[in-house]
């Protein structure tokens, strides 16, 4: 395998004209932050990733509540309330023609001295940006993405929480980084514990099937060091909807390789089959019929994208 691997060849899409900083649309050229930002200089922020469906933003409170508590959980008081960042998500969306898109809103603790103590950045950074997004190409996303067992153990709970989707994001690159070296698409990420935790930016499922026929369908559960995804919440509604029941527990290694189907959430990524481990395929190696049962319902709901 060449390092680094030759294949990585990222999508073009057009970039946004208008970027939001700190309650401003500036034009993109001119949308630049301090070298002394402490979240260039010590990954210390927080962010979420937005996806917008036809003019509406799905999930946004959901997504704005969870960055408001990552906020939270390091100290950082955002300096906008939550209706005003609600405002300004679909404004800097309307701003650049983002129907249909996805949104980075990033909170860095701000300008500071070198040092990392972070009571001495005074005012906090708030960005948005609007834009599109290709995370897996469509023609892997039909086939099915084959995933690794990463060698980088999910953050511990006595590290900084799992939870907190900080803007350190380092050990789930370095996760993605192995598992794109050794030739897999995405890489599957274990607890402290051994148990399965997620993917590198993506909640985990599988499938089993019953005696029956019918599927039962799994995910970590948060207490194994997930994020709690918002597109696992919504999976995990739709399946309720759909009549799949469903379990939030603790998965192994070999209940992914057993497993009748497996498949990856995400905003990112939304719903993606997940059609072999470690080099073993899952079952016959392709998507399977409740993942793409699942697939469906999402598709569905997302035309009409509640923004609770
Ligand atoms: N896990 C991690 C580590 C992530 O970064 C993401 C992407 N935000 C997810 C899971 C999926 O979460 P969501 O469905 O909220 O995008």
């Amino acid at each position: 395998m060449p390092f680094p691997p030759d294949k990585q060849k990222p999508a073009t899409l057009p970039s946004p004209e208008t970027i939001w900083i700190d309650g401003e649309l500036v034009p993109t050229a001119e949308a630049k932050v301090s070298v002394f930002d402490h979240g260039l200089l010590y990954g210390d922020g927080v962010f979420e990733g937005i996806r917008a469906y036809g003019g509406r933003v799905l999930k946004l409170r959901s997504h704005l509540e969870r960055l408001y508590a990552s906020a939270r959980a390091i100290r950082l008081a955002i300096p906008q309330p939550i209706d005003a960042l609600t405002a300004a998500t679909k404004q800097t969306c309307e701003a650049n023609g983002i129907a249909d898109g996805y949104i980075r809103l990033l909170v860095t603790r701000g300008d500071g001295p070198l040092g990392i103590n972070p009571y001495q950045c005074h005012t906090p950074r708030t960005i948005i940006i609007a834009a599109k997004i290709e995370l897996f190409p469509q023609a892997l996303v039909d086939r099915g993405i084959r995933v690794g067992f990463s060698s980088y153990t999910r953050s511990h709970p006595q590290t900084l929480s799992p939870r907190v989707k900080s803007l350190n994001y380092l050990n789930n690159i370095m996760a993605k980084a192995e598992a794109v070296e050794a030739g897999y698409d995405e890489a599957v990420m274990f607890n402290e514990a051994g148990y399965i935790a997620e993917g590198s930016a993506e909640n985990l499922f599988i499938v089993r099937r019953g005696r029956d026929g019918s599927p039962e369908v799994a995910t970590p559960s948060l207490a194994s060091g997930p994020l709690g995804g918002i597109t696992r919440g919504i999976v995990l509604d739709l399946c309720a909807g759909l009549g799949i029941s469903t379990a939030e527990t603790q998965l192994t290694r070999f209940d992914l390789q057993t497993a009748d189907e497996a498949f990856v959430t995400g905003t990112g990524a939304e719903i993606v089959p997940v059609v072999s481990a470690a080099g073993e395929d899952i079952a016959d190696g392709t998507p399977g019929p409740t993942t793409a049962r699942i697939r469906e319902a999402f598709a569905e709901y997302v035309k009409h994208a509640p923004e609770d």
